[in-house]
């Protein structure tokens, strides 16, 4: 099996799969967390319609971002998987959530000894 983003060898149990894809961690790390420079209008857009609205903290947020942002508040920091499990998503539905948490400024993921964690921004 070889990541389909690097080429990378991995073994069954590095295998990570993100968006139908096959990826080594830190390609699936990457796709989750992409640069903020990457997509600046979505960014600028998004904190743009929220300071139009008045909305600050989770104002606009749907249930389930809402739900997200919770969780992590209430744990300071948890895993990619626990959040998952704990709200039962499937990885491209919290992706598609936590894109727009990470757009707010409300949350940010980051990487410790190879897990992926979510705590506030
Ligand atoms: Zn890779």
């Amino acid at each position: 099996m070889k990541c389909e983003r690097c080429g990378l060898e991995l073994a069954e149990n590095e295998v990570n799969t993100y968006q139908g894809k096959s990826l080594c961690e830190d390609c699936c790390f990457d796709l989750m967390n992409p640069p903020k420079t990457c997509d600046p209008t979505a960014v600028s857009s998004t904190l743009m319609v929220r300071k139009q609205l008045g909305q600050t903290g989770t104002d606009g947020l749907s249930g389930v971002q809402k739900k997200i942002y919770d969780l992590v508040v209430q744990k300071g920091r948890i895993s990619r998987e626990e959040t998952m499990k704990a709200l039962g998503l499937s990885p491209e539905a919290l992706e598609r959530e936590f894109a727009v948490l990470r757009h707010c400024e409300l949350l940010r993921g980051f990487k410790e000894n190879g897990v992926i964690y979510f705590t506030k921004y």
